[in-house]
């Protein structure tokens, strides 16, 4: 009885999976940046390298300057954002991709808190005299400004770079809730 239901399940998931294989269905995802050192895109390439095989079949990378130069901005199903926001056109920019990504996921500290970039917002006004002629330059806001900000996050994944494992938590449960196999 034991055996026959296991053969059942066995059966439903090679179902499943064939299916998923069958219709190539892919979670949608892209990868921006904004202020920041970019620490956390290297963990996400170091960790593409060690996936390469397990992903290429779940995961259709929309957008990703780090990979290419031919990006679509466009029915992404989940954005993963890192870099504080220090320009009125990240901001846009910013607005733009929560537009047309059904989940967004704040990534690292620069997202999700603003440091270490938004110190300047703790500067008394002799600090600020000296550096205003770079945030004139550069056209930057007055204070630094977190991904919460600007627009609304569903998730978020800490670290100085991003903890790995919670990112692969993350990654796990939106493959599940997109309707595609599970990753591990
Ligand atoms: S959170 Fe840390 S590692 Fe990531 S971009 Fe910011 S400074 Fe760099």
């Amino acid at each position: 009885m034991l055996y026959r239901a296991s053969r059942k399940i066995t059966k439903l998931y090679s179902f499943i999976y064939w299916y998923l294989i069958v219709t190539g269905k892919k979670l949608k995802i892209g990868w921006f940046s904004f202020t920041c050192c970019e620490d956390s895109t290297m963990v996400w390439i170091e960790l593409m390298n060690e996936n390469f095989f397990k992903w290429k079949d779940l995961l259709d990378i929309r957008h990703a300057r780090v990979l290419r130069k031919i990006n679509k901005l466009e029915n992404i199903d989940v954005a993963f954002v890192e870099g504080a926001i220090t320009t009125e056109s990240d901001a846009r920019k910013l607005r733009s991709i929560r537009k047309n990504s059904k989940k967004l996921v704040a990534i690292g500290s620069c997202a999700i808190n603003g440091m270490p970039a938004a110190q300047r917002n703790l500067f008394d006004e002799e600090q600020k005299k000296e550096i205003e002629f770079l945030v004139e330059r550069f056209k930057q806001t007055d204070k630094v400004r977190t991904v919460k900000d600007i627009v609304s996050i569903d998730d978020e994944v800490l670290g100085c770079p991003m903890e790995e494992d919670v990112f692969l938590k993350i990654l796990d449960k939106y493959l599940n809730e997109f309707g595609v196999i599970n990753a591990h």
